[in-house]
């Protein structure tokens, strides 16, 4: 009894959920959902960086080293987003498929701290979305054929709603007057968001939180909020709220409530999806920007 028993356990330890082909791994929420999206039930996925929590200076633990050892494909963001990523992928020893998610995204550079970054907040469009999902199909096509016909199917259909909402917001944020279109939130998070639907972002923070902004950089926001009077403000998710709150305290610009910038909420929570994120924060932006 006991010999048998033991290697079925650790046989089903080593095999993917059950009915699943593929183990893959997501480096970060967002990006696990599009996964499970495009995956369907052939694919288990683990996610590394959580729900509200902060990719940006993550420090990974051990079991997901064992999480990416034991994988058939493993997604990552790119364009810096992950900072550890270099040194875990090495600690793991891991061989197998890489793919970069945002591949193919026509990147933009922002100035932080006088030095051009790329900014990797891709997501944050939802055409942008769209060639995210169709990196994951041709990722899982590549290390499963079998599945290749169904991660395709799955990938049109989730495609298409990304494209719908996207129709969606535009409609919607066109009818904000482009002088109200102005918002301020903790970090550098939203600049695809701001080039795809013509909203101007303002922040503290670079596109890292890794560096806290100095007393300089902050007020001179302040004085910008005020001239140009904008009225919406917004702490995120998984970023630290004390310097948005002390910002609003001392220009009296009530917070809008909390966008999900770079994580999704826990399953019970508003963005537990990439689409339900979407929708919660321009359901937020919008009352927030015309001043309701
Ligand atoms: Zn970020």
């Amino acid at each position: 009894m006991k010999s048998a028993f033991l290697p079925l356990v650790l046989s089903l330890f080593a095999a993917p959920a059950l009915g699943a082909e593929i183990n893959a791994v997501a480096s970060f929420s967002i990006l696990g959902d599009m996964l499970s999206r495009v995956g369907g039930d052939r694919v288990a996925v683990t996610t590394i960086v959580g729900p509200n929590a902060d990719t940006h200076v993550y420090e990974p633990k051990p079991s997901d080293a064992a999480s990416v050892a034991g994988a058939d494909i493993f997604f990552i963001n790119g364009l810096g987003f992950e900072g550890w990523m270099d040194r875990f992928v090495e600690s793991t020893g891991y061989t197998g498929q890489l793919v970069v998610a945002s591949g193919g995204v026509a990147t933009h550079e922002m100035d932080e701290d006088g030095e051009e970054v790329t900014d990797p907040h891709a997501w944050q469009s939802l055409t942008n979305g769209v060639l995210y999902i169709e990196n994951i199909a041709k990722g899982l096509c590549a290390v499963d054929a079998a599945g290749c016909d169904t991660y395709t199917k799955n990938a049109t259909a989730y495609a298409a709603e990304l494209t719908a909402l996207d129709a969606t917001v535009r409609e919607e944020l066109e009818a904000v007057p482009t002088e109200r279109r102005k918002v301020i939130t903790t970090h550098d998070a939203f600049g695809y968001f701001a080039e795809a639907y013509g909203v101007t972002f303002l922040a503290p923070e670079g596109i890292s939180t890794d560096a806290e902004p100095s007393a300089a950089d902050v007020a001179k926001l302040i004085i910008q909020i005020r001239s140009e009077g904008v009225h919406a403000l917004f702490v995120e998710n998984m970023s630290d709220p004390r310097l948005v709150q002390q910002i609003a305290d001392e220009t009296g610009v009530k917070l809008g409530g909390e966008l999900y910038a770079d994580a999704l909420s826990p399953p019970d929570g508003p963005a537990a999806t990439y689409l339900d994120m979407f929708r919660h924060n321009v359901d937020l932006l919008i009352p927030a920007m015309e001043g309701k």
